[in-house]
């Protein structure tokens, strides 16, 4: 049998529609993310793309379609076991392993202020991927080195900047293990001084073979660093394709060329 080098097909989100009241936030996304892919998602405020990551991430439930990682479903199932009281059945532990196959970084730290940059991270560690104290601090201090933030285990929140605390968010998502890493604007509350060393971090990650979804205006780092983009609007994908295509200058698509003037 011929053998295909093609990597396998990791996140596949098929034909997934969503409302909040009358209105339609996500209409019939679809979209495959290879293994090992860096997908960067763009598009005007109110497209749809923090609800599609939320849906990927088990935050949000949709109305219709399907999302698997590694072909088991991750969100919430169409149709009676939508409901509120399937979320409440399934145990919060259960929640939080299913969520651990996708890691999640916000773009507000979201870090345990009265825990330190370690115990932030060591926190899944136990409680979800119940690994012991002294096993869940080496892993957090292996990732804290990773990120450039080896000396600053001990360090509480408050202690780092912001920069740095998104640095820990990071590691504490990658720290579980995740099949997939999904990047929900990770830059846009930091001054614009500290934003490259977050996006070193990324691309560091995305060179040693993560796959990862992201959300981003950073318009220089999507071209550089992505597979491919995809651009959303009016909760559909307008536009998907390998940087090169999507940002081009000479679009044909008028609402791509609209938002990609924002940037010039
Ligand atoms: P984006 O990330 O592209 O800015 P969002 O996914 O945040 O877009 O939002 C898409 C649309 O869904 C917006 O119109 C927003 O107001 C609406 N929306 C998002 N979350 C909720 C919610 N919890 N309840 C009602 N409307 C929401």
């Amino acid at each position: 049998m011929a053998s295909s080098n093609k990597p396998p097909v990791l996140l596949d989100i098929a034909e997934v529609s969503k409302s909040f009241g009358a209105v339609n936030v996500l209409r019939s996304v679809s979209l495959t993310v290879d293994k090992g892919e860096v997908v960067t998602i763009i598009g005007p405020s109110g497209s749809g793309k923090t609800t599609l990551l939320r849906c990927v991430n088990f935050l949000e439930s949709y109305d219709s379609g399907s999302i698997r990682i590694d072909g088991k479903e991750v969100g919430f199932r169409p149709g009676p076991a939508r409901d509120s009281g399937a979320r409440q059945r399934r145990s919060e532990r259960d929640l939080a392993s299913m969520r651990a196959e996708t890691g999640m970084v916000f773009q507000g730290f979201n870090l345990f202020p009265h825990l330190t940059a370690a115990g932030n991270i060591m926190l899944g560690l136990t409680k979800v991927r119940g690994k012991s104290s002294a096993e869940a601090r080496s892993i957090a201090e292996h990732w804290l080195g990773r990120v450039g933030l080896g000396h600053k285990a001990d360090s509480l929140p408050a202690e780092l900047s912001g920069g740095q605390q998104q640095r820990v968010g990071i590691a504490r998502a990658v720290a579980m293990e995740p099949k997939i890493l999904l990047l929900d604007e990770i830059t846009s509350a930091l001054d614009p001084e500290l934003v490259g060393e977050v996006l070193a971090v990324v691309r560091s990650l995305a060179e040693d073979g993560m796959t990862m979804v992201m959300v981003t205006h950073e318009m220089a780092f999507a071209r550089d660093a992505s597979s491919r983009i995809v651009f959303m609007a009016d909760g559909g994908v307008s536009a998907v394709g390998p940087p090169k295509e999507v940002l081009a200058a000479e679009t044909t698509n008028e609402r791509l060329r609209a938002f990609l003037a924002r940037f010039r």
